[in-house]
């Protein structure tokens, strides 16, 4: 007898429908002989809803409290589904995070899975009953309700995987697979029969939503296979693992963040020691840069540019003009009107001619690039926003020219 963890986002929970269509699946597998822990994320755009109304009454919401909104949204979606389940006459018992034993960190917003006590599960499995999981959320050293960060129920499910050494664990979304570009903007987009978890990270990190980086992290870690597929059309999906036997492509993706912004500080004094100051004291904030760009200096000074996620912006612009001397507050400057594009593949690490190809694509467009930052598998440029979707599709183009 096999264990199968199985996720469902929030679009294949979206309404009754789709309700019964998972129990359908979920079903089926447990009557093919197979134990069976399902993880499930909040119906439809819940979590979105849920953050507006906390605007209606506040901007700056207690991270505990938004933590406390945001876990209702699973709380709904695994009670409707355990009611489908038992309605088609089979044992089901729906947990919360905490029931689930899922422990988390305590930093509330965002917190990572420590460990999960597996006892209430594996007595419910051992009952014979199909257990539904809400994804998301946990459960800290204070007994407080904790949330993983948005997309985080792909984590929840992984970690479950691993915790209870399942022989397989599928993420069902709305797409049937991981695809060389999001494919509702990229309508040739190729799906991918494998790819692997350092390809898939890098993807899930520059913005393809499929997959929430942390889960893949966590995948590879615990080397647990995942599979991502539709729960729309039960075909085969996407298998994420270690080593792929499909021929290497050059390129295996191609992503778009808007989550950026970028920051500018003109006119710093050119001497040691400036750039330290300047990412030790963003450091200490726990604000992450990416792409770096310092000029040349000139008449004794310097330009520094870099990005940060969006939602660092303000508060990396205010520790710059107000905890660091040798900065003229006057002289940074915020630009959130901007996008990463990134290239994604393994086979560039051997293949030289990649960036050229992807800025001959830009350059085809008259599109310009704002800065450039690349690793051994992955090229990324900042552009303006405007242009994001049609640089997508014009790199995309350059690297897999459709016959
Ligand atoms: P879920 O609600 O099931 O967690 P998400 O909305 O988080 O689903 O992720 C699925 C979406 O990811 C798809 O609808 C698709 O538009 C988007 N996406 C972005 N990049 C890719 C990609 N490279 N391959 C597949 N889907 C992608
Ligand atoms: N419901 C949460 C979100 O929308 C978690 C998830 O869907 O994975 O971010
Ligand atoms: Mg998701």
């Amino acid at each position: 007898m096999s264990l199968i963890v199985q996720k469902f986002g929030g679009s294949s929970v979206a309404n009754a429908d789709r309700v019964r269509n998972v129990a359908g699946i979920i079903t089926d597998t447990y009557k093919a002989g197979n134990d069976v822990v399902v993880v499930v994320s909040a119906q439809g755009d819940t979590t979105d809803d849920l953050i507006e109304k906390s605007k209606e009454i506040t901007l700056k919401p207690s991270k505990r409290e938004m933590d406390m909104l945001l876990s209702a949204g699973e709380q709904i979606s695994i009670a409707l589904l355990a009611m489908a389940i038992k309605e088609m006459g089979y044992p089901v018992i729906s947990l919360l995070g905490w029931q689930a034993g899922f422990i988390t960190s305590s930093d509330y917003g965002a917190e990572r899975i420590k460990t999960i006590n597996t006892a209430r599960l594996q007595a419910e499995l051992s009952k014979g009953s199909i257990v539904i999981v809400a994804g998301f959320q946990g459960i800290n050293k204070y007994d407080d309700v904790t949330t993983l960060g948005r997309g985080g129920s792909d984590t929840s499910a992984v970690a479950l995987a691993a915790a209870l050494h399942a022989d397989k664990c599928q993420i069902f979304s709305d797409v049937d697979g991981v695809y060389t570009a999001d494919p509702r903007k990229v309508p040739n987009a190729i799906k991918l029969e494998e790819i692997t978890y350092d390809e898939m990270l890098e993807l899930a990190t520059l913005g393809a939503q499929v997959l929430n980086n942390r889960s893949v992290e966590m995948a590879k870690k615990y080397n647990v296979e995942l599979e991502v597929l539709s729960s729309l059309t039960r075909q085969p999906g996407t298998i994420v693992k270690e080593v792929v036997t499909m021929e290497k492509m050059l390129v295996r993706g191609v992503t778009k963040d808007v989550n950026v912004a970028r920051i500018s500080i003109t006119e710093v004094p050119d001497v040691p020691g400036i750039a330290f100051k300047i990412f030790s004291k963003l450091a200490a904030k726990n604000i992450n840069v990416d792409i770096i760009l310092q000029s040349v200096g000139r008449e004794g000074t310097k330009d520094i540019a870099f990005t940060v996620s969006k939602d660092n912006a303000d508060l990396a612009i205010e520790v710059l003009k107000t905890s660091i001397g040798e900065i003229n507050p006057d002289n940074v400057a915020l630009d959130t009107t901007v996008a990463k594009i990134s290239v994604v593949g393994a086979g560039m690490e051997t293949h030289p001619g990649a960036a050229a190809k992807m800025f001959e694509a830009l350059y085809e467009r008259n599109i310009n690039i704002q800065m450039i930052s690349t690793s051994e598998i992955k090229i990324s440029v900042l552009i303006d926003a405007e242009h994001a979707d049609e640089a997508v599709l014009a790199i995309h183009a350059k690297f897999m020219p459709v016959e």
